[in-house]
């Protein structure tokens, strides 16, 4: 089976937009962000949207999903826990499910924390992962509604899938989360080489997005409590990784 063809490029402010085109015409906007931009990335591709996989409920994932399913007939999948949030709805999924688009296998995993029904959709055959505002390229996602715990439960999901899958998120925040990471290990070449590529490749109007699972396990701070200077730095001993996760993270937002 041939590669899926996977466009991004930026809606709104700083919100990702994804298409992810099958063969057979098959053609899902990853979120809705904003209708006219996908609309227009359609267009320029002249793919026609077949689908929306919604990751979670926010306004900057779902404004468009009114608009595009009248204007193309799309199928909106999106997460059962928050049905009653997402606008038309059609298929409610939930961790453990799976289904097919354009016959590329799709696994859904729940990744609650962010929102409390937040998923994961994971292309296995494809090494893709759209993962919504759960893990960004050097970053998370806020914890907004549920805890530390459950957050980093969900981001060790992330981190268990093939090394080799590209990771796809809803926002460009790259350069601010580098940059944090570099504060929390300094010493972490491979992280400031990623910094001047990001600043780089943002110089130059190129997006950070994808990444790559393996390139985030070594640079992402939140995907690496374990690492002994962190523990150091942040003063945090033998505790669960769960508990330095959460100092991160709180850092972060204060940052
Ligand atoms: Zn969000």
């Amino acid at each position: 089976m041939a590669a899926l063809d996977i466009h991004v490029f930026l809606c709104r402010k700083d919100n990702i937009g994804v298409l992810v085109h099958a063969e057979d015409g098959t053609t899902a906007s990853i979120d809705a962000p904003d209708a006219a931009s996908i609309t227009a990335a359609l267009d320029e591709k002249g793919w026609s949207l077949s689908h929306i996989l919604v990751t979670h409920h926010h306004g900057d994932h779902t404004a468009g999903n009114l608009e595009l399913k009248q204007k193309t007939g799309c199928r909106i999948i999106g997460p059962r826990a928050e049905a009653a949030r997402i606008p038309g709805i059609d298929v409610e999924v939930d961790d453990g499910d799976s289904f097919t688009l354009g016959g590329h296998p799709v696994d859904v995993i729940g990744t609650p924390g962010h929102t409390m029904g937040h998923i994961t959709y994971f292309l296995p055959n494809d090494r893709a992962a759209f993962v919504g505002d759960t893990l960004f390229v050097m970053g998370c996602g806020r914890v907004l509604e549920g805890n530390h715990e459950m957050m980093w439960h969900s981001l060790s999901r992330i981190a268990s899938l093939p090394g080799d899958t590209r990771i796809y998120c809803g926002h460009e925040y790259t350069v601010s989360n580098a940059r944090f990471g570099l504060s929390i290990e300094p010493e972490n070449a491979l992280l400031r080489h990623r910094l001047e590529e990001a600043e780089q490749s943002l110089a130059q109007g190129r997006l950070t997005v994808p990444s790559r699972l393996d390139e985030e396990l070594q640079t992402n701070v939140f995907l690496r409590p374990h690492n002994i200077g962190t523990r150091r730095r942040l003063g945090l001993g033998a505790v669960a990784d769960w508990r330095v996760f959460g100092e991160l993270r709180e850092r972060k937002n204060k940052a």
